[in-house]
């Protein structure tokens, strides 16, 4: 934290401006070493929060590296409460490399990923959960992926754990109370009270679970593989999917590149289509590996649409596939169906008896409309509103509030059983402190290392 730390904060490529960004107490310093304004400034200092227009010129030898616009931001109110300075250069891989180089030359440390937004954690700004949801809202890939990020950023998870805290610290103070003056005849906390007290709060905590599920979803994506024999349609029912709603992707984080075909905006949900390259293929033996190979497939993904050419009876190849999908979620497009319909409903339950069925004719979009309403549904599963943003989306947030409702829990039985306060107390103790984990109140330096470890450099 004593270190003035810097990095190129724009993506790295071309681009009509880069930034270099420096945060820390040499900040001004480091500029006026390797910035020469344009006007002169009459000896005067750079104005604090004005851009200033100038060159950055080796200190060495005078030599000019870029035409730049500077800003210096005093502390405190600076993205990481320290000193900043931010230098716009043109946006050249050379420029900006260059202008970095100068900048740890004159005495600062590179500075690692996520070490931005670390300081502003550290330094108070922001909470952790906060600083978590800035690295969703870079990497959001549709508007409800960063919405849903960006009340997270702005505080929201937060004020809802905070106030849950609250609860609970209100509640540990009548039971000190209680312990401590249980001689004298003060308002007794009974039981009964203490019982009604967690069960509110056991109440609270289970809500926000209940969007954990499309929490995750909204945020990670929706893995969707389809499957199918040769020529039942799946490449036309990925067609007109993505004619729709092809989303802008430039890099999936988790995933190789590989095995994801396409990514989807299916109404603000992220769906990646996992590549099923496997199943394409037909001749028996290469089948037989297809088959094996879809297998990865099969586990990687969230939900699978099985494709069937309703037109024809099914085969056998039609029976396998449906032995691998076994208990897993599943949609089955009875394809071609503006052919006739030779397959029936009652059959797939048969193989499948759990999936959803859907009559469709893709080429003739038939069917598509139904499916995106069939996997939102899986998505939202009927607890969260498609308006609502306020998620819990992450998956460190959500085991830490199932662990605070265990103990929470915990408490309650031993409430009902009349059992010592003091011994109540621990669990709520522990369940307080579970919920501060979230927003990094009580949290040890490894899981903060392990939550900005997964930030780009720059932020
Ligand atoms: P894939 O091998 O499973 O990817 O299947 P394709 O998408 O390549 O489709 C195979 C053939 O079936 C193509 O000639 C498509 O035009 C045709 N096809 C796909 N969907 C339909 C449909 O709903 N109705 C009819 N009649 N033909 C379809």
């Amino acid at each position: 934290m004593e270190d003035t730390i810097a990095a190129i904060a724009t993506a790295y490529g071309e681009g009509g401006i880069g930034i270099v960004r420096i945060s820390g107490s040499k900040s001004k310093q480091i500029l006026d070493k390797i910035f020469k304004p344009a006007k002169n400034l009459n000896g005067m200092s750079i104005v604090n929060r004005q851009l200033t227009y100038g060159h950055i010129v080796s200190p060495e030898d005078n030599k000019i590296i870029d035409e730049v616009l500077v800003v210096f931001m005093n502390a405190p109110s600076t993205y990481t409460r320290e000193d900043v300075v931010e230098i716009y250069c043109h946006g050249s891989v050379v420029s900006l490399n260059k202008t970095l180089s100068l900048v740890l030359d004159s005495g600062a440390r590179l500075a690692e990923p996520g070490e931005f937004t670390k300081r502003a954690f550290l330094n108070g700004r922001i909470d952790l959960s906060q600083a978590e949801a800035v690295i969703d809202l870079i990497r959001a890939k549709t508007e409800k992926s960063f919405e849903v990020a960006l009340d997270q950023m702005e505080g929201h998870l937060s004020r809802k754990v905070k106030e849950l805290r609250d609860d609970l610290m209100e509640l540990l103070a009548k039971i000190a109370v209680n312990i401590d003056y249980s001689e004298e005849d003060i308002e007794e906390l009974n039981h009964e009270e203490t019982v009604t007290s967690l069960s509110l709060i056991g109440d609270k905590i289970n809500k926000l679970l209940s969007t954990a599920d499309t929490g995750r979803l909204i945020r990670e994506g929706l893995r969707v593989a389809i499957v199918g024999r040769p020529n039942v349609g799946k490449s036309s029912l990925m067609n007109a999917l993505l004619r729709e709603s092809r989303a802008i992707v430039t890099d999936i984080p988790g995933t190789t590149r590989d095995t994801i075909e396409e990514v989807l905006n299916l109404r603000g949900i992220p769906v990646y289509l996992i590549d099923t390259a496997g199943i394409h293929s037909a001749e028996d033996e290469i089948e037989r590996i297809g088959i094996e190979r879809s297998k990865l497939a099969f586990n990687r993904a969230d939900l699978i649409i099985f494709m069937i050419d309703g037109s024809e009876p099914l085969r056998e190849e039609d029976y396998l596939i449906a032995e691998q999908i076994g208990k897993r979620k599943v949609i089955v497009l009875l394809n071609k169906s503006d052919l006739g319909q030779k397959v029936t409903e009652e059959q797939i339950k048969e193989i499948l008896n759990h999936a959803i069925i859907i009559d469709a004719a893709v080429i003739h979009e038939k069917g598509i409309k139904e499916l995106e309403d069939s996997i939102l549904e899986l998505v939202y599963g009927g607890q969260v509103s498609q308006e609502q943003s306020d998620l819990v989306t992450n998956i460190r947030h959500k085991d830490l509030l199932e662990k605070a409702r265990n103990s929470i829990n915990e408490a309650k039985q031993m409430a009902l059983n009349s059992e010592p306060m003091d011994l109540i107390e621990i669990d709520i103790r522990q369940a307080w402190e579970y919920l501060g984990e979230i927003i990094g109140e009580t949290v040890t330096g490894d899981i903060i290392d392990q939550v900005f470890s997964r930030f780009c450099l720059g932020k």
